[in-house]
């Protein structure tokens, strides 16, 4: 399929009516909003990859609502599941009652899941965000072990509610213990590769065995499989296992976050799956709701041990969401979209690896599936005594706008924001592949450029 270049459309808003649009958010929206400066666009129409702007232009959506949309926009499977809810009558509000909608798409995730796991699974519907869920989770496994301690990693993201947001790595939570999470590129122990990953596994086993280490057994240990927000960062498969190993040796939950990495993104349809560890407790969210507000926890039954209303919340029983979540599902399934991910992915790793060497400010190419990040550093900053060049915020933020001019959505993560993260579609074309290199690599290399006329 050929990809259609930025293009004025005759359906465009006034360019007036946009500016006024982006002008009334800025004056009237919170401090704290997000996407919406580093992507001053105003979206009205959406298929697949594609985004079309009040303005007419076209991008390439490589954000896919935060790893959201698996199918991309507005996927005619989505929208037809939609549509027959709406049609047949169905209430679209239940609380957490049971309805036919919502047993087909239970029915469908845990014929997704691991099978193992699936067979002993309780599955708990939560508010409609992914940090709810980890809340939940973080509940879940306090009441069922008696204990408050939390083992946590560095650069970790779980969200944005209290709990959450103590397990994330960019906060602080006197319950939570960091420990440190296995990075090649900047590895903590400055080796790198299955040697740092062990000696973080044993930090983490020392710790835990010290009757002086100050951590007394925790209530669980929380992990992303594939660290998106902290920079795109895949664990190792002989680390997962061995968390597992060290988890299980001790009593201690294993949470595994695939709230990101779900629905097919990494190569495999739940991340986990590649290192085949087993854990105690998923949470999941984004893709499972086919593109609309969705957010469960699926544990082991022996920890099934919380009170009714444990966990309650209005927004439980989102009807077209889990309509939209369960074709989702079962078109990723059907498809082998969890394959085509690797397979694309591993294809665009390799030729922004090419691009890597022919530019010193790509640092670190890096992911799994299309879970794709580029971390950009400053060679010329480097100190003697430092193994990588320090990352480059500024130049990854140019080149973030300079992907936008080109009609490239992408998203900067990482603990310095300095990583160009991609996350398109897992229906993504090999068309739609080179052409969002094609402008990454020019976007780069304009950004370059103005970074060098820039310098004093
Ligand atoms: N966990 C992970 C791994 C995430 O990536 C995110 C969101 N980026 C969350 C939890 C929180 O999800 P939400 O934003 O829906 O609360």
């Amino acid at each position: 399929m050929a990809v259609t270049e930025p293009a004025s459309a005759p359906s465009a808003v006034p360019e007036e009516a946009q500016r006024g649009i982006l002008r009334r958010q800025s004056l009237r929206e919170s401090a704290a909003r997000t996407y919406a400066r580093s992507l001053p666009i105003v979206p009205v129409r959406a298929r697949g990859i594609t985004i079309e702007g009040a303005d007419g232009r076209r991008y390439l959506d490589c954000l896919s609502g935060a790893g959201t949309l698996a199918l991309g926009h507005n996927h005619p499977v989505v929208l037809e599941a939609v549509r027959k809810v709406i049609d047949s009558g169905a209430p679209l509000h239940v609380l957490d009652l049971a309805t036919p909608v919502k047993d087909a798409f239970t029915t469908e995730l845990f014929a997704t899941l691991p099978q193992e796991f699936a067979d002993d699974a309780r599955i708990q519907f939560c508010g409609p965000a992914g940090t709810d869920a980890v809340e939940a989770a973080l509940k879940l496994v306090r009441t069922a072990t008696g204990r408050q301690g939390l083992l946590a990693f560095t650069g970790a993201y779980h969200g944005m509610t209290a709990g959450a947001l103590g397990a994330s790595g960019g906060a602080t939570d006197v319950r939570v213990t960091r420990l440190p999470f296995p990075q090649d590129y900047r590895c903590p122990f400055g080796v790198g590769g299955d040697r740092g990953a062990e000696l973080g596994a044993r930090w983490t086993e020392a710790l835990l065995d010290d009757p002086k280490g100050g951590v007394p057994t925790p209530a669980g240990m929380i992990l992303e499989p594939v660290q998106g927000e902290g920079g795109v960062i895949p664990a190792p498969d002989a680390w997962m296992r061995r968390m597992r190993r060290i988890t299980e040796e001790r009593g201690i939950p294993l949470v595994v976050d695939e709230v990101q990495t779900g629905v097919g993104r990494t190569g495999t349809f739940w991340a986990v799956e590649r290192s085949g560890v087993r854990p105690d407790v998923m949470v999941l969210s984004k893709a499972i709701g086919g593109s609309l507000p969705l957010a469960v926890v699926v544990y082991r039954s022996a920890l099934d041990v919380w009170q009714p209303g444990a966990h309650a919340g209005t927004f439980r029983g989102n009807q077209l969401a889990m309509a939209a979540g369960a074709a989702t599902l079962a078109f990723v399934r059907e498809n082998r979209l969890a394959d085509h991910a690797a397979t694309l992915g591993a294809r665009m790793l390799g030729r922004l690896q090419g691009l890597a060497a022919a530019h010193p400010s790509i640092g670190d190419v890096r992911g799994r599936g299309l879970m794709i990040g580029v971390e950009l550093v400053d060679p010329a900053d480097s100190t003697p005594d430092a193994l990588v060049p320090p990352p480059a915020p500024a130049l990854a933020a140019a080149v973030q706008r300079a992907c936008l001019d080109r009609g490239l959505i992408v998203e900067l993560g990482g603990r310095h924001s300095a990583v160009v993260r991609l996350l398109p579609p897992l229906t993504l074309t090999d068309d739609q592949a080179e052409a969002v290199l094609d402008r990454f690599a020019d976007a780069l290399a304009a950004a370059e450029g103005a970074a060098v006329q820039g310098s004093p």
